[in-house]
């Protein structure tokens, strides 16, 4: 197995992980039906885009054609 032949100091670790955060994710209310939703993505809620529907809303739907 390779080994490391020294140690990482302190200061190589911290620039290593000086990448290693998490950010909040954004978003933007939906112009249709206010939910919330993701910049640049169809509203999950209401299946809009922009001002028009692009994708039938899928939270009933779906759930009404397993149920059926
Ligand atoms: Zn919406």
């Amino acid at each position: 197995m390779a080994v490391p032949r020294k140690k990482t100091t302190p200061a190589k670790r911290g620039m290593r992980r000086s990448h290693d955060f998490l950010t909040v994710a954004s978003y933007a209310e939906c112009a249709n039906c206010g939910e919330p939703r993701r910049p640049h993505h169809v509203c999950a809620a209401c299946g809009h885009y922009g001002d028009r529907e692009v994708v039938a809303p899928k939270a009933v739907e779906e759930i009404d054609d397993e149920a059926a």
